[in-house]
């Protein structure tokens, strides 16, 4: 049981590493047990993010376009 804990909070840890670039994220939580972590706003079309796992978000690759991001961390407010 501690080896699901663990392997999932460095599979959260790993995956707030490489998209903490990305210009769709919104918000990863912090919560291991959160099975959709990433709040991206990609897929939902607009300021209102939908919440992913990170799976997806790790097969969608959009992190490796670093360097777009305006406002980070995004607000809906844009502030
Ligand atoms: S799903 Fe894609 S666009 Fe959304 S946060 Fe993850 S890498 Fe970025």
């Amino acid at each position: 049981m501690e080896e699901i804990v663990r392997l999932k909070q460095t599979m959260l840890d790993v995956t707030h590493e490489l998209i903490s670039g990305c210009r769709f994220c919104v918000h990863i939580a912090s919560d291991s047990d959160d099975r959709t972590p990433v709040h991206c706003v990609k897929y939902s079309g607009c300021a209102i993010p939908v919440q992913i796992n990170t799976a997806t978000c790790l097969s969608c690759q959009e992190y490796k376009r670093i360097g777009t991001r305006p406002n980070w961390p995004y607000t809906a407010s844009g502030s």
